[in-house]
């Protein structure tokens, strides 16, 4: 059982890492199966979802899959599906070949209460209204771990070596690695090197995470996951897959709980934890005396579940419950932060932030990489969701892949069309910058790359005096806010180098309650 466990696990990665790396512009414009499916079989973020922003939605009828599932089987998807669930494992795997300093090692029984109240305050959360479950829920958290954090530094790697390999000009080595790029890029790689603010942070975290299993085999799993705590509690019964540990045979040996994924503690008999069980049968394929089986039974077989005292959960809430009012705080809340310009398709701001739960995908996936994840531009509570950033890339007239791969709706799925006519900002120029208003001199990059029907830039001819005191007429532009969409592209492509001379700002946005130009 434990080699079909680990086929399982290794065949999800793979399926998970395939769909990640189809989450980018392979030159159609509608994309396949974006990595969005594992999140669509999550109940963590279709409950919380719903309790946030009281919209059920018919992808969270996949989630129920998982739901029935668990309730038969027990956290199967923690032993068996997870993405992060199998990394975890990966990396347990080093830390267990070393020799265990104590029968116990590396089993914390009463840190296992940890993950319950982090449910529950993601829960009570999201009861009023703050969907905090995409910060830790382990699917949202791998795919903008990997999209945000690693998948940069993998791109900027691969490029530098094989850039290295060419510039060395050795026959056979040069075009070889020139080839090999020209084959990477857009199949694995992306097609320009990914750049994103708070990588470094983002990575980090991560990597905390998977450095954590070196504490205790699936650290993370085991004392942090909410997704882990929620499934552990739907498939408390789990009738199909329970744990018995038959005394006569039982030689006190350890070897269960050593290797146990999920602190279940299979030893001593009766101790077993249903909701700590992983399903991994590594239990029963190592006891040296066949004293454990995995068999279906209505009856318990075990009465290790932590007791998780009703006053502790009831201060969880409580926590959440004032938590609620104080991450929406910030300045923000009194007036939009001049920087936050979301993608087009996106519900307003509240209902967007009651649905974003930040897993990265849109930022992923952006043709241009100017979808990045947010700071204190939205307060805590819009941490990491996504905003443009015209400097760093625009938003593409015809593209509208942010929209496809939007797992909670938080971006509504818009045809080009619609997208088109969308407008999530508006351009102002700033005369003490730009060239011919600042400079005296012509200048129309930004007009030239304006992509609005009709062009959202026009230019007016202005009479001026050049340093001899000649008289000459320059074309001085203005932005026409009836035609404007906010695509960024003008500040983007703007010569001034720092600060361009043309700025946008989510002014006139479509989704916003008040509007300066309909
Ligand atoms: S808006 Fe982006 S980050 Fe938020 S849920 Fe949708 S795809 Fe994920
Ligand atoms: S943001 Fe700039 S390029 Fe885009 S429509 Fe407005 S003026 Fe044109």
């Amino acid at each position: 059982m434990k080699n079909l466990r680990r086929g399982s696990q290794i065949i999800f990665l793979v399926f998970f890492l395939i769909l990640f790396v189809q989450t980018e512009y392979k030159g159609e414009d509608e994309l396949g199966m974006p990595v969005r499916l594992f999140l669509d079989f999550d109940p963590l973020i279709a409950l919380s979802s719903l309790l946030a922003s009281h919209a059920v939605r018919a992808v969270f009828l996949f989630s129920l899959v998982t739901v029935v599932l668990t309730v038969i089987l027990g956290r199967f998807f923690c032993g068996w599906v997870c993405p992060l669930g199998t990394l975890n494992t990966a990396v347990s795997f080093l830390r267990m070949r070393r020799k265990p300093k104590h029968p116990d090692d590396g089993n914390f029984p009463r840190l296992r209460k940890i993950k319950y109240f982090i449910l529950a305050f993601i829960l009570t959360g999201a009861l009023f209204g703050w969907n905090a479950a995409g910060f830790l829920d382990p699917i949202s958290l791998t795919i903008r771990s990997l999209a945000i954090g690693y998948n940069p530094a993998v791109n900027g790697l691969v490029r530098s070596i094989l850039d290295f390999a060419y510039m060395t000009n050795i026959p056979g080595i040069s075009p070889g690695a020139d080839t090999l790029l020209s084959f990477l890029t857009g199949t694995l790689l992306a097609f320009e090197q990914p750049v994103f603010r708070q990588m470094i942070t983002i990575a980090f975290l991560f990597s905390v995470i998977l450095g954590l299993n070196f504490l205790a085999p699936r650290f993370w799993c085991r004392y942090l996951c909410p997704l882990g705590a929620l499934l552990g509690v739907i498939g408390t019964k789990q009738m199909f897959a329970r744990v018995d540990v038959d005394k006569g045979k039982c030689v006190s040996c350890h070897t269960c709980n050593r290797t146990c994924q999920g602190d279940a503690t299979p030893f001593p008999p009766g101790s077993w934890a249903s909701r700590e069980c992983l399903v991994c049968f590594n239990c029963s394929d190592v006891c040296p005396v066949d004293a454990i089986s995995i068999h279906p039974t209505l009856q318990s077989t075990g009465d290790g579940n932590v007791d998780l005292q009703r006053r502790w959960l009831i201060t969880t809430a409580a926590a959440a419950a004032f938590s609620v009012p104080i991450v929406r705080l910030g300045e923000h809340n009194k007036r939009p932060h001049p920087d936050l310009i979301r993608p087009p398709g996106a519900i307003n701001e509240k209902k967007f932030l009651q649905r974003c739960v930040k897993c990265g995908e849109c930022m992923k996936v952006c043709l241009t990489n100017g979808l990045q994840p947010t700071l204190a531009q939205a307060g805590l509570e819009g941490l990491w969701t996504p905003m443009l950033v015209p400097r760093l890339g625009y938003c593409e007239y015809n593209c509208n892949l942010c929209s496809q791969v939007c797992p909670t709706g938080a971006i509504e799925k818009l045809t080009l069309e619609e997208k088109q006519a969308v407008r999530i900002g508006l351009a102002l120029f700033d005369k003490n910058r730009c060239i011919p208003w600042a400079m005296g001199r012509n200048c129309g990059v930004c007009e030239e790359h304006c992509p609005a029907p009709g062009k959202a830039i026009k230019f007016f001819d202005v009479e001026a005096v050049n340093k001899n005191g000649d008289p000459f007429i320059i074309k001085r532009p203005e932005v026409d806010p009836g035609l404007c969409i906010g695509c960024g592209i003008c500040e983007n492509k703007c010569p001034i180098i720092d600060i361009p001379g043309i700025r946008v700002t989510s002014v006139n946005e479509s989704r916003a309650e008040y509007m300066l130009y309909m």
